[in-house]
Order: C-alpha cells, then sequence, then structure tokens
C-alpha cells in the first residue's frame, strides 16, 4: 500500500491535570473522581453523548451493582443510580441488582449533569488520533473534531477508549481474543415497542432451535441473550451475534453494523411468531454504537486472573471488588461453541456474598509512566475480561484510575509508584466499598 507522511503545526488547545479518553462507564466515573479530588480534567469523546455502550450503544440494563448485601460499585455510581432511578436503590439483601434497566436518554442526561456538577470539562465528536510521547511519557494526546487537530498536555492520560487505543498509542503491549484471537461476538442492541408484557414468558432454547430449523436466520445461532423489559410497552433487545468482528478496525465495525441491522428483520420475525406478547412489537431504533464484548486487553503490571475469582481473593493494592460471572459469549455460530460457552456455567459463577478483588496493577500499561487504564480492556486474561466488563465493573475500575490519576498529577510521580494505601483513603472518601482496606499505616 502506499503510503504518505503527515505533518501540520496544531493548536495545544487543552493543559490539565488530567485528561480522560472515552466518555463510556468508565470514562465518566474515572473524570467524576479526578474532579472530584480537585484537579482540572478534560474528558473527550469521540461520539455524540457520555456513557458509552449504556446510551449510544443501547444496552437494555446494568448487570450487578451488588454481591447481595454491599454496593460493589458504590461512589460515583451510587450518584448516578440515585439519579436515574429517583431515590437510592433499595436491594432486598440476597438481590444483586442485576437486571436494572436503562432508559438510555434519562442515562444520557445524568452523566452530564453529573460530570458538570463535578466541575470536569468535555467535549464530544472528538476522536482521539494519536500521541506525541518523551520517553514512556505521553507529552500530548492529539485529537480529530469539527474544528480540525488539536493537541491536549496532561500531567496524567486516562484511557477509557473500551478498546484501549491510548495505551496501543503510547507504546503499551495488548492481547486480543483466544489463542487464535477470536474474540466474543459483538451484538447490535435495539429499541422495540408495542410489547405486551403481561404475555410474555421467558423462552427456552426449543423455540429457537424451531426458528433455526424453519430458516428464520441468516446466520444460524443458537445463543439468544434476550429481551429487557425497558417500560410497559417498550423492550430493549440485546439480540442477534454478529460474529468475527474486529473492534478496532472500522471496515469490520461497518460490515458489522450492517448486519446487525439486517437481522433485526429476522428476530422479528422469530419474536413475532415463536413467542408471545410480542405479536405487535415494532422496532423504533438500533444502536449508533455498535456492541462490543471483547477487544483489547491491554498488559499491564500486574493480570486480574481467573485464580483470583476463583480463590475469590484478597489483594493488599485491591482497588474495589466485584460479583458476576464470567460470562462469555460465542466466538462463531455453531452448536458446539454455543454448549461450550453456556456449559459449565456454575464454575464461572458467584454465590451471594463472594466477591474477587481488583489488583491495583491492573489499572497500570507496561511500558508506560503516566497511563492509566479503566473499563472493558484493563489488564486481564481472557476468562477475567468476561466478568469485569459488564458496567459496574467498568464504574468501579474507572473510578480507582481516576482516583490515581489525579494523585499521580498532584505528586508529580508515575502511576506505578503510587502508594496505594493513599489511593485507598481517597477512594473510601469518594464512597468506594473497600472493605479490606489497610488505610492506617
Ligand atoms: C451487546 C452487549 C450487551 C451488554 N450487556 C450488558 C448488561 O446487560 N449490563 C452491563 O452492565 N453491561 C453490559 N455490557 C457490557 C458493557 O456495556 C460494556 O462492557 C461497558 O459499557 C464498557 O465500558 P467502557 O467505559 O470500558 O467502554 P465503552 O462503554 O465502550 O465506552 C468507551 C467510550 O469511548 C469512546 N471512544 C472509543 N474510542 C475512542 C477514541 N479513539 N477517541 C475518543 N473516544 C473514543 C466510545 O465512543 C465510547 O463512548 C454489554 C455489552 C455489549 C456489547
Amino acid at each position: 500500500m502506499e503510503t504518505i507522511s503527515f505533518e501540520r503545526s496544531i493548536p495545544v488547545r487543552h493543559q490539565v491535570d488530567v485528561l480522560v479518553a472515552g466518555g463510556g462507564p468508565a470514562g465518566c466515573a474515572a473524570a467524576w473522581a479526578a474532579a472530584k479530588m480537585g484537579r482540572k480534567v478534560l474528558l473527550l469523546e469521540g461520539h455524540s453523548c457520555l456513557g458509552g455502550l449504556g446510551t449510544a450503544g443501547m444496552v437494555p440494563t446494568f448487570m450487578h451493582i451488588s454481591d447481595g448485601y454491599h454496593l460493589l460499585c458504590a461512589g460515583f455510581a451510587s450518584a448516578l443510580l440515585e439519579r436515574l432511578y429517583q431515590g437510592a436503590v433499595h436491594l432486598k439483601t440476597g438481590e444483586t441488582g442485576a437486571g436494572l434497566s436503562i432508559r438510555a436518554e434519562e442515562l444520557k442526561r445524568i452523566y452530564d449533569e453529573l460530570l458538570t456538577e463535578a466541575g470536569v470539562e468535555f467535549y464530544f465528536h472528538s476522536q482521539l488520533i494519536g500521541v506525541t510521547m518523551e520517553g514512556r511519557k505521553i507529552d500530548t494526546a492529539v485529537f480529530a473534531a469539527k474544528s480540525g487537530l488539536f493537541a491536549v498536555r496532561a500531567r496524567q492520560f486516562v484511557d477509557c477508549t473500551g478498546d484501549g487505543d491510548l495505551s496501543v498509542m503510547a507504546g503499551a503491549p495488548f492481547d486480543m481474543g483466544d489463542e487464535e484471537g477470536h474474540t466474543m461476538a459483538g451484538s447490535l442492541c435495539s429499541l422495540w415497542s408495542g410489547i405486551d408484557w403481561k404475555r410474555v414468558q421467558k423462552p427456552d432454547d426449543r423455540e429457537i432451535a424451531r426458528a433455526i430449523e424453519d430458516g428464520v436466520f441468516a446466520v444460524p445461532d443458537h445463543s439468544l441473550p434476550g429481551m429487557w423489559k425497558i417500560s410497559d410497552s417498550v423492550g430493549g433487545g440485546n439480540i442477534g451475534h454478529v460474529f468475527g468482528l474486529d473492534a478496532t478496525d472500522e471496515h469490520s465495525l461497518t460490515k458489522g453494523l450492517i448486519r446487525g441491522r439486517q437481522y433485526m428483520r429476522e428476530y422479528e420475525t422469530y419474536y413475532k411468531k415463536y413467542l408471545t406478547g410480542y405479536e405487535n412489537m415494532e422496532l423504533i431504533a438500533t444502536a449508533s454504537l455498535l456492541g462490543i464484548r471483547e477487544s483489547r486487553r491491554i498488559r499491564c503490571v500486574e493480570t486480574l486472573t481467573f485464580e483470583a475469582f476463583r480463590t475469590l481473593a484478597v489483594f493488599r493494592n485491591e482497588i474495589g471488588r466485584y460479583n458476576y460471572s464470567v460470562d462469555i459469549h460465542p466466538s462463531n455460530p455453531s452448536l458446539e461453541e454455543h454448549l461450550k460457552t453456556s456449559g459449565n456455567f456454575s464454575a464461572r459463577h458467584l454465590a451471594k456474598g463472594q466477591s474477587y478483588g481488583i489488583p491495583y496493577g491492573a489499572l497500570v500499561p507496561q511500558n508506560t509512566e503516566n497511563l492509566l487504564v479503566a473499563g472493558r480492556c484493563i489488564g486481564t486474561d481472557k476468562l477475567m475480561e468476561g466478568s469485569i466488563r459488564v458496567m459496574p465493573g467498568c464504574y468501579i475500575t474507572g473510578q480507582a484510575a481516576g482516583a490515581a490519576a489525579a494523585l499521580c498529577a498532584g505528586n508529580a510521580q508515575a502511576p506505578a509508584g503510587l502508594n496505594v494505601q493513599t489511593l485507598q483513603k481517597v477512594l473510601l472518601e469518594l464512597g468506594a466499598y473497600l472493605p479490606n482496606a489497610k488505610t492506617e499505616d
């Protein structure tokens, strides 16, 4: 392929303490935490709203916010949930809060409000496209926006792009998918009206098997995440797997979006003909961001592994604890893959009251000196990405990365050398759930 070199003088438009790239659940929590600690914080988001996959991606529900007894994502998420559900979320003992439905428009507005109130400066339509480096330190991050190219200089940077774009630009190594590079399928989420929820029953594998046999689907897919109740007649669809996606490649994303939109007609037929309560359903919208379950995992100074899940690990340097299954979706549509990913679930599931610790080092990318990473692309093994990737998990790592960046910006130090006891103390002040923190010397 022909190559050219492209050189421009561009303005350094912002000088801040902390720059957060990407405004999904992790980015919002990170920016909020850093601003609450009095730092000058800028968040830049490529899309047109805050919230990432939970808003523009139309993901219809939150997964576990609690282990059945404690609000694991407390802090930023306490403020958010209180506003979203008009009052504190009171879960009965033993409830995890999984399946709390999301009205995406309200959630967008609440993110706007919370970040504005915290003093975060943020802009949309600003895509991170590169960095300038001084050794292992990011000097500036470069963005392409409607007004052209500009740079941002910051003391600390937080990568919340979901795909680890900033970390990779800064030279951090990464892994993607399994040994052969296969990643979990994505899904294009959607919104449907006209559902008679009173008549809806939980489908089982038989209906989908029948529809597959009848040739309803162009790509036979036995795994059906499902339709969630959003309001009396509206449903949020997390339906239809898009296989073979590479979330870091726009060609693959474009094909995936086109395929996802085509699937909607097939799923409409399936829901109307094979299930009850959906006879009058109508598609209102598909998401503007394709739902990506898995892309890069940034290699960090520590890795959150399945061993931590299995042993309910407690880390001296933990920045939070989480409880959610290792939720792996198929990477191809075969029945064999469906049985492989849906089977053996109990070994990848935590009981009420159980949780695993998240070590601070899983937020510190290797080979970098002023960068933290949060959200679904932190340093994990393949299995643990399947657990920590859900939104409450991203709030926990986002809040911690934002607080760590704020401390490092204040002390002019590298994240790898941060005193984690100091971080834990600050996180507790922000409201985080940290039962094992030892904040006394
Ligand atoms: C189909 C599907 C269903 C799911 N269901 C659930 C569920 O029921 N409950 C749950 O809790 N979780 C669910 N999840 C998981 C969850 O939604 C995501 O893993 C979570 O949103 C990840 O948060 P994040 O902040 O790391 O990344 P994202 O939500 O992906 O946000 C990243 C943000 O960064 C922006 N960005 C990316 N690159 C750049 C760049 N170069 N420059 C500037 N901005 C950039 C993006 O536009 C985006 O706004 C689901 C995920 C999928 C795909």
